[in-house]
């Protein structure tokens, strides 16, 4: 960590600032904020009873037959100091199980794809099934890993697979959150009134990540690929705004306000990563359901079961975050390191709109600094964004 990053972290003062972490990613965001005054948050429930699923799916637990006391009319007391009430349970001739509040149903694969009128899952190796759709792609997952593939493109569930007698199990909350979105990515996303945010990451003094070539810095990359993105996206038909147009420092707070002002219809924030050695690649981000661990947490704390206003939009956000993590590395070919779901990212938790975050690469790697470095390489990546919401 920097000196200028440790400053911003104690200052409180944080724009999104790439950290280099002992956990070996990077990517962007801040420490929790409340949301921008003047900003409507949807409201929501501020739990989501979901209980945390095991990793197998069990058997209803039997508890002790304990029910809630009833309280029962007492007979008259017969002294002045009655003996203290002891209350007994109900009378049960068969004691019967009791049955979970409400236990994880976790869906068997071959149900879900059934559900789905698709074909019944294929097993592609010892761990590996695929679920195959002529028109939808197809699906792989694997037993005992959250990383999981869409048409060979990677993206992280919330629950690893689990397997009962050989048959693969995936949590309801990755089908419904995870799995039906992808199922429709061959849709164009919806326009509204055609307004998008473009939310250069970083910039003034939060220089953001330092590329390994020297002093060249991410706050400037993130504003040359916003303004090379903003023509892209008026010829096809948007109405486009930027967070910031110059070398200028803004609040989270700020840039989700301003789409809350522009009442935009989408929010794209664009970042470039650092890690320590060996990372490399594209990264998408989008907010993580609520009841579900995030794929990335970096030293936040992950509160898993609070719901956000930004998911409102969780099947949105994931439809977004695939079209264009899939447009990216099908333009530019870089290493794919999959959609990812985060809780901490200021501008994606309080955003009313589909909103994602996309890391273009690696600045701390030689050779995607160097990619990136060129203007050409840069405008690949607008020219792949663009294409994604046509
Ligand atoms: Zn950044």
């Amino acid at each position: 960590m920097n000196p200028l990053t440790a400053a911003i972290l104690r200052s409180g003062f944080f724009a999104g600032a790439c950290l280099l972490l002992t956990i070996g990613l990077s990517g962007c965001g801040g420490p929790q904020k409340l949301p921008p005054s003047g900003v409507r948050v949807v409201p929501g429930k501020a739990t989501v009873p979901r209980p945390q699923p095991p990793s197998v799916p069990q058997q209803p637990r039997v508890a002790p037959p304990v029910k809630p006391v009833q309280p029962k009319p007492q007979p008259a007391p017969t002294s002045p100091t009655p003996p203290p009430v002891v209350v007994q349970p109900q009378p049960s001739p068969v004691p019967a199980p009791v049955q979970p509040a409400a236990p994880p149903q976790w869906i068997p694969l071959r149900n879900w794809a059934a559900k789905q009128g698709l074909p019944a899952p294929v097993r592609v190796s010892q761990n590996a099934f695929q679920v195959r759709s002529a028109t939808g792609g197809t699906f792989q997952l694997s037993v005992g890993t959250r990383v999981a593939s869409w048409n060979g493109i990677k993206f992280h569930l919330g629950f690893a697979p689990t397997a009962t007698n050989g048959l693969p199990f995936i949590h309801p909350l990755d089908a419904e959150k995870n799995l039906a979105p992808l199922l429709q990515v061959n849709r164009p996303v919806p326009r509204g009134r055609g307004i998008i945010v473009l939310d250069p990451g970083h910039g003034g003094q939060d220089v953001g990540t330092k590329s390994t070539l020297g002093q060249i810095f991410e706050k400037d990359y993130t504003l040359d690929m916003a303004k090379r993105l903003k023509p892209l996206l008026e010829q096809r038909g948007w109405r486009v705004v930027l967070t910031r147009t110059t070398d200028k420092g803004v609040e989270l707070a700020e840039r989700v306000l301003i789409a809350e002002q522009q009442q935009a219809d989408l929010f794209l924030s664009l970042h470039f990563n650092s890690a320590g050695v060996g990372a490399a690649g594209l990264e998408t981000y989008c907010l993580t359901p609520a009841g579900m661990p995030s794929t990335l947490t970096r030293n936040f704390s992950d509160p898993v079961n609070v719901a956000l206003p930004g998911n409102a939009r969780d099947y949105e956000n994931m439809h977004l975050a695939m079209r264009v993590h899939r447009s990216l590395l099908q333009t530019v070919g870089m290493a794919d390191r999959g959609v990812q779901h985060a809780r901490f990212m200021n501008v994606l938790k309080t955003q009313r709109r589909p909103a994602i975050l996309i890391e273009c690469g690696y600045l701390s790697d030689r050779n995607e600094a160097k990619l990136i470095q060129s203007a050409d390489y840069r405008q690949k990546l607008a020219q792949a964004v663009a294409k994604a919401l046509e």
